[in-house]
């Protein structure tokens, strides 16, 4: 059986922009034909109580539950240097830093990050992006959203170019923020996921792979 996770999703308790429900989410995922998938609500993560519960719930089912976060950072005039998916940290990052220094943070705790939709274009911009644009090839990433429904064949193309450099694996993200779009994008990991140990070490190993479901 393919083991695949949706690395990117929302849910309205937390990410006032989205409409999905979380008592929705793990029926939808198994469904889906998910082995577990990731919350990553905006500038924080969930409390471990109320997450431990869905946790709970998920493992009924078979599924892993990942505790993550996407966190927005932004330069000393206040622009955004990109969005990044967080993991394997036991807090939420909620100080305001530029992307070098979220890195820095999160390695130094233990975590690992990938650039959220680096090439995602930004309205009326051809190289304006709402995400890291090339300021990934600079940065020490652990990975990099290569499948995200807001990826076309061009900005695929170009995290293709930046993994190779980096040698870093792409994932794949659905950014669900209605139900129907989980597991639209999905992460495949070659070896089995018992827990988030398994999760972090083999995103940092490269034993995965982002594709489009
Ligand atoms: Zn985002
Ligand atoms: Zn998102």
């Amino acid at each position: 059986m393919m083991i695949a996770f949706d690395l990117h999703i929302h849910t309205r308790r937390y990410s006032g922009c989205s409409f999905i429900e979380y008592e929705d989410l793990v029926g939808q995922a198994a469904s889906a034909g998910l082995s577990g998938f990731a919350l990553t609500e905006h500038g924080m993560r969930w409390p471990d109580a109320e997450f431990g519960r869905l946790r709970d719930i998920a493992a009924e089912r078979g599924m892993l539950l990942i505790n993550g976060q996407e966190i927005n950072t932004f330069d000393a005039s206040h622009r955004s240097e990109g969005e990044f998916l967080v993991f394997g940290l036991s807090r939420s990052l909620t100080k305001e830093c530029p992307a070098a220094e979220l890195v820095h943070t999160v390695h130094e705790e233990g975590g690992i990050v990938i650039a959220a939709h680096p090439y995602k274009l930004a309205r009326g911009g051809k190289s304006h992006y709402y995400g890291a644009g090339d300021r990934v090839n600079q940065l020490k990433l652990d990975a990099i959203e290569l499948c995200h429904p807001d990826h076309g064949e061009a900005a695929m193309k170009k995290v293709r170019r930046a993994m190779e450099e980096l040698k870093i694996p792409g994932t794949g993200g659905s950014d669900a923020h209605k139900i129907l779009q989980v597991g639209s994008c999905v992460t495949v990991f070659e070896n089995p996921v018992r827990n988030e140990d398994d999760f972090i070490r083999e995103i940092r190993a490269g034993n995965v792979t982002g594709v489009r479901s």
